[in-house]
């Protein structure tokens, strides 16, 4: 191997080595390597049911402190480094929701236990060509769970960004549609923040409107809500 050769080598795992290996916690901004050791504690699944609506949902984490900035870096700051932190307590959240389900052990007509598909929400198209990859199905990979892509985005839809409340709430409904017929299926929704429901509740709403039952509701963290505000 030539010297310049090796020299550019050299060089080349260098960068490389800086982009995958950040330098800074994603929780707390310490100088480490990705996620100091107090941000994957607060990152160890605390597995609660919250509602929305007449919804259950199985959340792991609270939306606050070293959680939310973990949360919101892997989602909107790039860093994918904290998927595998992450991926257990969305895991941990589902499995939950696997538990809650009354009649999972019971055969159904044909005598094999019942199939449960993992559906997430959709990426609207902006959030898509933003990111590159879905926040939620990369997490379910990574826990070695399959997403069902059953959901698609309606193309009339808009962006959330930049409306106003009332707007969202509006352009939310009837946001979603099944790819295909879901009769007979059972579904586990999952994402990755509860704050309203809206969105969960609208992808519950499409697998009903496809023939499809939703069994249970996951995520990977809740926003505490004030009641009176
Ligand atoms: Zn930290």
């Amino acid at each position: 191997m030539s010297q310049q050769l090796r020299d550019r080598l050299a060089a080349a795992s260098r960068d490389a080595w800086a982009t995958l290996l950040p330098t800074e916690c994603s929780g707390c901004g310490a100088v480490d390597r990705a996620l100091c050791a107090s941000c994957r504690l607060a990152l160890a699944p605390s597995v609660h049911a919250v509602t929305r609506d007449d919804a259950l949902i199985w959340a792991a984490l609270t939306y606050a402190g070293p959680a939310r900035h973990v949360i919101a870096a892997y989602k909107d700051g790039g860093r994918t480094d904290a998927a595998a932190a992450l991926a257990a307590p969305l895991r941990a959240a589902i499995v939950a929701a696997l538990a809650a389900v009354p009649s999972l052990n019971e055969p159904n007509q044909r005598g094999t236990p019942r199939d449960i598909h993992l559906v997430t929400i959709p990426s609207s198209r902006l959030a898509w060509r933003v990111r590159g990859y879905h926040p939620v199905d990369a997490l379910l990979h990574r826990a070695g769970l399959h997403p069902s892509p059953a959901l698609v985005q309606r193309t009339d839809a808009l962006d959330q960004v930049g409306l106003g409340r009332a707007a969202r709430a509006a352009n939310k409904s009837n946001s979603l549609v099944a790819r295909h017929p879901l009769d007979g299926v059972s579904v586990i929704l999952v994402d990755d923040i509860v704050t309203t429901g809206a969105t969960l509740l609208e992808a519950r709403r499409a697998v009903f409107a496809a023939g499809g039952s939703v069994v249970g509701l996951a995520t990977l963290a809740e926003t505490r809500r004030l009641l009176h505000r």
